[in-house]
């Protein structure tokens, strides 16, 4: 049941941590000022907030739609459902893509009044466009990904594994860490009756970057902590769809308390920018400080910047 709050309840993940560290003033626009922005009678600066939170850029949005068609073969096996051949997954994906476009093209008029029911492509918002290059580079990498999860170890492995047990398949779950909420979702985890062990997969459309693993400390901290798995009984997976590479670790305590570390650290510091804690409310904007950077030219929130990067652009 929907209530009513005047701020939003704390919580933590490993993308609010990214967000707090990129940018406080983009922490801000997303985790405070969106709030409440899908109300009708919202101040104008919580709607555009929660407009802009919504934007997603061809990568972002490519990434999260393999991921929902790679979870869909996933439960129609497990349902002995048919299977998706590649070519129909990538039609699926090229179709979710398309729907974007003409979203973004078409129906901004609609969009702007229900941001979550259309979609906005960050670079027609902001580009006025997708340029060639764009959407050649989406091509070439939906078909690597396509191929890739078919040839893929965890793919292969459900494929033919006789005993199994599936825990889930992209599933959003929260777990409590002193008091706090902490958010993760978990691409697929399942256990391999065979080793003994349980598999925590997660499904990368991006780069290889030092962080992948750190990522999936969290995701064994949840385990351990919510279901008891021993830590030396849970082997994390990266599967590199744009490359085929697969990578997998064996995590140690050491890794997991580090984790939890982080996390307290990161909630520590988050804590200190709010008026009223009980009700998780915000200190002024103003102390919310912009970091100008590349990055701002890939931000939602861009428009909100703009006067501020133009003198900043300026100094540089
Ligand atoms: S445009 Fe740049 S400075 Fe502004 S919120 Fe985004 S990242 Fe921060």
């Amino acid at each position: 049941m929907y209530v009513h709050r005047d701020y939003p309840e704390f919580s933590w993940s490993n993308s609010r941590h990214k967000t707090f560290l990129d940018c406080t003033r983009k922490y801000y626009h997303q985790y405070y000022e969106s709030h409440n922005g899908w109300l009708y009678d919202a101040a104008e600066e919580n709607k555009s907030a929660y407009r802009l939170k919504n934007l997603k850029n061809i990568p972002l949005l490519l990434g999260d739609t393999i991921h929902k068609v790679i979870d869909w073969q996933l439960k129609r096996f497990l349902t002995e459902k048919g299977l998706l051949t590649e070519a129909e997954m990538i039609t699926l994906v090229t179709q979710s893509l398309n729907k974007a476009y003409l979203d973004s093209t078409k129906s901004r008029h609609l969009w702007v009044n229900k941001p979550k029911r259309y979609q906005m492509l960050h670079e027609i918002y902001y580009d006025h466009g997708l340029s060639p290059d764009v959407i050649t580079t989406a091509k070439t990498k939906l078909t690597l990904c396509v191929q890739n999860f078919f040839s893929s170890k965890t793919y292969q492995d459900i494929l033919t594994k006789l005993e199994m047990h599936v825990l889930y398949s992209e599933d959003f779950q929260t777990f409590e860490v002193n008091g706090v909420d902490v958010f993760v979702v978990l691409d697929f985890v399942y256990k391999d009756v065979s080793q003994d062990k349980w598999i925590v997969v997660d499904w990368k459309t991006g780069k290889e970057s030092e962080d992948d693993r750190k990522q999936l400390a969290f995701y064994a901290l949840f385990l351990s902590r919510e279901h008891d798995i021993p830590v030396e009984d849970i082997i994390v997976r990266n599967e590199y769809l744009l490359t085929g590479k697969s990578r997998e670790y064996a995590l140690t305590e050491f890794e997991i308390s580090a984790a939890q570390q982080l996390m307290n650290d990161s909630i520590y510091h988050m804590l200190h920018y709010l008026d009223d804690p009980v009700k998780n409310k915000p200190i002024g904007i103003e102390h919310f400080a912009m970091n100008a950077s590349k990055k701002c030219l890939s931000c939602n929130f861009r428009e909100k910047c703009t006067g501020d990067l133009d003198s900043h652009e300026k100094k540089i």
